[in-house]
């Protein structure tokens, strides 16, 4: 089948059907030219590497790959519930109880993500997807690093990236703990807490510390998980086991029965309403959707690049230095 899924940073995901089993898969195809513009044959193998050896209910399948002279091609469980970017943009903004549902199952897909000393580097609601009962699955596993072999990289996407990267400084997991922050204020306010009209805005929003707006209607609780998180120093940012045990995650996991019912009934309702019971159907009703939300589609792909950089940096740099030469790169008024 040639249907088209979404848009990655090198290609496309299109739906497809193993002849022998009927089982449906999602194809993601990654142009070798592009991809090699921006990475090496051992980030790929990398790639490959990590996302192969994980097994996880709330982290997408590598079922195999291929290559051919253009392209190279990752075979992938099939998430029919499509992204949690599109669920936001449609429902304008979540409630804190399907906030806390996403939050909950993604901690413990990043939980067991670094038990296995990875890190993933990229969360952002177009890299959790759901499946058709609304449960999370993390995919894009294509700025993932082992621990044991972190390299200074500048990578990711803007509105996620924590302070350290922004400022060139060393990292570690606990950026993937600063995007839980960031994905949890998208979630309850519908965008992103560091806003700005260009890429320059947006890292010195990030980097302000400034105090962040809310609606009323987000409660005390969701707003003092989200500053905990938040912190600018990584040190001072909780581990995932912090984060599960603050109270606003605690009082949520005791109207569990709640959420019980949200996810076996509303959320896979809405699922089915937006893709209809048969898979085939339900790709075609995405494509149609998406082809007709031009808006949407622009968002996320707007969105979605990316920037890495893999050069040794200078010891001796200043980090503001490196800062605004990101900047400039980010601008395209310099090349990398
Ligand atoms: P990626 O290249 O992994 O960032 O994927 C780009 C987009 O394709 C995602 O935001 C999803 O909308 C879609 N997509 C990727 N992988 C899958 C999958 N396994 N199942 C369904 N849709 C997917």
């Amino acid at each position: 089948m040639q249907q088209t899924l979404g848009q990655g940073s090198f290609g496309w995901v299109t739906l497809v059907r193993e002849i022998q089993t009927g089982k449906l898969f999602a194809m993601k195809a990654m142009k070798k030219a592009e991809l090699f513009k921006y990475c090496t044959i051992d980030n790929l193998k990398r790639e490959i590497k990590i996302q192969r050896k994980l097994n996880h209910p709330h982290i997408i399948d590598l079922d195999s790959y291929f290559e051919d002279k253009t392209n190279v091609y990752l075979i992938l469980e099939y998430a029919e519930g499509g992204s949690l970017f599109k669920r936001i943009k449609k429902q304008r903004r979540l409630s804190e109880d399907e906030a806390y549902h996403y939050l909950y199952q993604t901690c413990l897909g990043i939980e067991y993500l670094h038990k296995m000393k990875i890190i993933h580097r990229d969360i952002k609601p177009e890299n959790l997807l759901l499946d058709a009962k609304g449960n999370i699955k993390i995919c894009d596993f294509g700025w993932s690093t082992e621990m044991d072999n972190l390299k200074k990289a500048f990578c990711g996407t803007i509105e996620y990236m924590a302070p350290e990267m922004i400022k060139s400084q060393s990292t570690n997991y606990k950026l993937d703990i600063w995007c839980l922050g960031v994905l949890l204020y998208e979630m309850v306010q519908g965008k992103p807490p560091f806003t700005g009209k260009n890429d320059q805005e947006k890292c010195v929003a990030i980097l302000s510390g400034q105090q962040l707006k809310y609606e009323e209607s987000v409660s005390e609780d969701c707003k003092s998980l989200i500053a905990m998180i938040l912190q600018p120093n990584p040190f001072n940012r909780p581990s995932i086991q912090g984060i599960l045990n603050h109270k606003w995650m605690l009082s949520k996991q005791q109207s569990k029965s709640y959420n019980d019912q949200l996810n076996s009934r509303s959320i896979s309702m809405l699922m089915m309403e937006e893709y209809s019971h048969s898979p085939l159907k339900s790709c075609q009703t995405v494509v149609s959707e998406r082809k007709t939300n031009n808006k949407e589609w622009e968002e996320s792909k707007q969105r979605s690049h990316h920037f890495v950089f893999h050069q040794p940096q200078p010891v001796n740099e200043q980090p503001e230095q490196t800062f605004f030469r990101r900047v400039l790169i980010s601008l395209g008024c310099i090349n990398r």
